[in-house]
């Protein structure tokens, strides 16, 4: 079975072909924008946008988009228009400030909204995820959203034998998570790593109840062999060496896709000094500034300067991914966005941003970039009615003032966003 295949059938309440339809939302037209579909098309020039019921109903140049007698006009002229945003590799809700341990359904709901405010419109969290983050999923209403949708994993499998490991899998699958996470690592060599036996069996199980398997890895021999045991999505950079072309060709053959997760590396050492962003409005709008003053003491920094798996991190870690991802993007295999945001110190929402920022550092162009952020990221997801503007699609839609495919900061110009037809409040409630 396809990642897409296992995906789609497990995508519940996120995205459905929902046929329900609420009264009041009535038709809305965007008008005067250039519209970035998602797909790689070309930019359409002062374009019109019609929904209808939270989906795109129509989309194209203004000379040949008739715009509906009932439409509501939003004039958008002169801005750019993108799909929302997807973060294949998040987590919610269980940290608030620096501290984990509140999950609960404030917590996640309150981490959906900032996300939903940065223009990502869908999270998938690949672990931690408890009750009320089902919940969520399980009861978003499709049509009126103003949060970013979710998907959930549950718990991050850990079994100590094969008969636990099917117990575990069994387990969660009845729940219908939308992913089975699992890590293959032994952070540097402090933890022991799971046994290839024990993933064998996960990968097994995973692909007899239909649900995607996402592995954490570091080396490319662990990608490798979890690839060949049947993993689904490849959810970290390859950091340990350079990417060979057997790995492509697996990726390929596979169709698997792969999230780089940069900003996971960067957070392991960035405040070890004072990193650009605290200085930028569009980060520090939505952090409290008392977290920033602990993250700014000497201290704390000191200790991070002087923390060796930090500094392999920044030395070896990422700039190994990064000319891996550079590697992998040219080679065609299916890269997305996804940062890893959520735990302490990646910031939810404005990493997303950042991420995409280091992607074209990396030497991926800003169409490539935004493909794996909407189009790519909602096929890799089975995510079939997002990741682009297009007829049928729900109008998860975003507004900026400037134009990312000239500069990728120019995400940070993000001025408006709908989930579904339905603007997300600009302001922290
Ligand atoms: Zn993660």
């Amino acid at each position: 079975m396809t990642i897409q295949k296992k995906t789609r059938a497990l995508a519940l309440a996120i995205a459905l072909a929902s046929t329900s339809s609420h009264a009041g939302f009535g038709t809305l037209a965007f008008v005067g924008a250039r519209i970035i579909d998602g797909t790689g098309a070309a930019a359409i020039e002062n374009g019109v946008l019609i929904t209808e019921d939270g989906k795109i109903v129509a989309v194209g140049p203004a000379a040949t988009t008739p715009i509906p007698p009932q439409a509501e006009r939003i004039d958008v002229s002169g801005k750019t228009l993108m799909p929302g945003f997807i973060n294949t590799h998040g987590h919610v809700g269980q940290v608030l400030g620096l501290e984990g341990g509140h999950y609960d359904y404030g917590n996640v709901m309150r981490q959906l909204r900032l996300y939903a405010r940065y223009g990502v419109t869908t999270v998938n969290s690949l672990g931690d995820d408890e009750y009320e983050g089902f919940e969520i999923r399980n009861t978003t209403d499709p049509v009126r959203v103003d949060h970013a949708r979710l998907m959930v994993a549950g718990p991050v499998l850990a079994p100590r034998s094969v008969e636990e490991a099917k117990r575990a899998v069994n387990g969660i699958a009845d729940q219908s998570v939308n992913f089975i996470k699992i890590r293959v690592d032994d952070n540097l060599g402090r933890t022991d790593k799971m046994a290839p036996e024990i993933y064998q069996a996960i990968a097994d199980e995973s692909d007899k109840r239909g649900i995607p398997l996402a592995v954490h890895m570091y080396t490319l021999d662990d990608a490798r062999a979890t690839l060949a045991a049947g993993a689904d999505f490849i959810a970290h950079s390859v950091r340990d060496t350079e990417v060979d072309q057997a790995f492509i060709d697996a990726l390929k053959t596979k169709d698997v896709c792969y999230t780089p997760t940069l900003t996971r590396e960067l957070s392991t050492f960035v405040y070890e000094g004072e990193p650009a962003f605290f200085s930028d409005p569009f980060f520090t709008r939505e952090v409290d500034p008392a977290l920033i003053a602990t993250l700014r003491e000497p201290e704390r920094q000191a200790r991070m300067r002087e923390n060796a798996s930090a500094q392999h991190y920044k030395t070896q870690a990422l700039p190994m991914a990064m000319r891996n991802l550079k590697t992998l993007s040219d080679a065609g295999v299916k890269v997305v966005m996804g940062t890893d945001s959520g735990p302490a110190m990646r910031f939810q929402g404005y990493f997303e941003h950042l991420e995409m920022q280091m992607m074209v550092e990396a030497g991926m162009t800003p169409m490539q970039v935004i493909q794996s952020a909407t189009s790519v990221a909602a096929d890799c997801m089975g995510l079939d009615y997002l990741g682009s503007l297009e007829e049928g699609k729900w109008a998860d839609v975003l507004v900026f003032a400037k134009n990312p495919l000239e500069d990728i900061h120019n995400t940070e110009t993000l001025e408006q966003v709908w989930i579904a037809g339905n603007q997300v409040p600009a302001e922290q409630e």
